[in-house]
This record gives structure tokens, sequence and C-alpha cells, in this order.
């Protein structure tokens, strides 16, 4: 069965309702001559609504980058799935390493994250990733497949999307070479079932894209940077659809 080839954008915290209006209809504009790639873009909570007006019923999904792994209740500044499927969301990110770091989101935290977006019939996209230090002490394996086993202890990645984002990659201009990135793509190719995406992440651009999704086990991309420019997230996007 072909796998779904996919490209998202997370806008991290970015964003003004004006810029947003622009860059949304640049890509709607864009995105039909695309094909045989899904689009997304995953904003920040306050502009969801924004998003679910412009981009219903076009060819654009969006999501958000992060959701509670509580279903409702007293937990102040939380953003549950329920709340995310009333905006007609279909993607939620979890684990993006900046949660993990600067949020201190443990595994379990990450995985409860993860089960509750799928209950609610949000679709996690979930993110695992090494550091330099421990890519250098040869521990990438063991980090992400740890990240990895904590979701897969209760569920499949069934209805899900896997991105492999380095953490020494993410915003800083040095990408996973193609054969780095698939490497990795590979070891957890094995762990999960043959539906599922996995997307690359980490410094993706227009002129590196390519090369990386050439990789037989990469299935698109999760955007930081790139994906607040309309032509460069454009360019990506074709360059997923161009995958033989
Ligand atoms: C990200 O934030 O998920 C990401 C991949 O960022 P960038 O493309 O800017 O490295």
């Amino acid at each position: 069965m072909a796998r779904v080839r996919l490209v998202a954008g997370n806008w991290k915290m970015h964003g003004t309702l004006a810029a947003n209006r622009a860059l949304l209809d640049a890509l709607v504009a864009g995105i039909p001559g695309l094909k045989g790639v899904e689009c997304a873009v995953c904003v920040p909570f306050p502009y969801l609504a924004q998003a679910a007006e412009r981009l219903r019923g076009s060819a654009l999904a969006w999501g958000a980058q992060n959701v509670s792994e509580h279903s409702e209740g007293a937990y102040t500044g939380e953003v549950s799935a329920a709340m995310l499927r009333d905006f007609g969301c279909r993607y939620a990110i979890v684990g993006h390493s900046e949660r993990r770091q600067v949020y201190r989101e443990s595994d379990a935290q990450v995985a409860a994250k993860f089960a509750a977006a799928l209950s609610q019939g949000v679709t996690p996209i979930l993110c695992v990733g090494e550091t330099l230090e421990e890519r250098e002490a040869g521990r990438t394996e063991e980090v992400v497949g740890r990240q990895l086993a904590a979701v897969l202890k209760d569920h499949s990645l069934s209805g899900a999307v896997l991105a492999y984002e380095p953490v020494w990659a993410i915003g800083t201009g040095r990408t996973a070479t193609p054969e780095q990135a698939q490497a990795v793509h590979a070891f957890l190719r094995r762990k999960v079932v043959a539906e599922t995406p996995i997307l690359y992440g980490g410094s993706v651009k227009p002129q590196n894209a390519a090369a990386i999704f050439a990789m037989p086990d990469v299935d698109g991309g999760l955007i930081g940077g790139a994906a607040l420019a309309a032509g460069d997230f454009l360019a990506i996007a074709r360059a997923a659809a161009q995958k033989g």
C-alpha cells in the first residue's frame, strides 16, 4: 500500500492575523497544482479559527502544535483534543523537541498526548529525535527507539504520522544528510505499521528538500522556518510531489 506523502508546516510561535492571511491565501493559491502530496499548516492555538475560516474547502489541512493529555478540567492554559477537533484540526504535533526540552515533557506525557489526539480523531504527528551529544555518543537509535517505544507500549502508529527531527538540525541551518536521515528512518520503519508516513524535519529548505525526500523511507517533511514563506513551503511541497 502506498504511504501518504505529507508536507506539514510548523509555524511555532510566529504570526499575526494580517501576516497569516497573506501566507494562507498564497498557500491556498499554490496548492492545487500539487498532485500526490498532502499539505498542512500547524498554527498557534489563537489562529486556529482563522485557519479554519480561510482553509475550509481548500486542499490545505490545518492543525495544532501541541495538545493536552487531559480531556477537560482544571488545567489552566491547556487546550484539549476535543477543542482542536471543534476547530477542524486534522493534525496535532506531539513531542516536538522544543516541548520536550523547554517544557520538560516526558516520554510518558508525550504518549498520553498522542492517545488524547487519536481518541478525538485528530492525527498525531509524533516527533522523535536525538541531541548532538547523543548522536556523537552513538546513541541515536537508543534515544529515538525509547521515545517511540513509550507510544508503542499502548498504541500502534496506525492512523498517526511519525517525524524524525534530529534536535541538532532544528532551526540551526544544519541538515542531516539524506543518508543520515534514511538510516534513522529505516530503523523507525521496522518498528511501525507499513502505512505510517515518516517525515523528516530539521532545516529543510527548497535547496535540500528533493535530495532528502528522494530517500526510500522519507515520506515528506515537517517544516519550521521555511513554512513561514509561501514560496519556500510550496517549493518544498513540490519536491515531495516529484518524488518518484
Ligand atoms: C521544526 O520546528 O519542526 C523544524 C523542523 O524547524 P526548522 O525547519 O526551522 O529546522
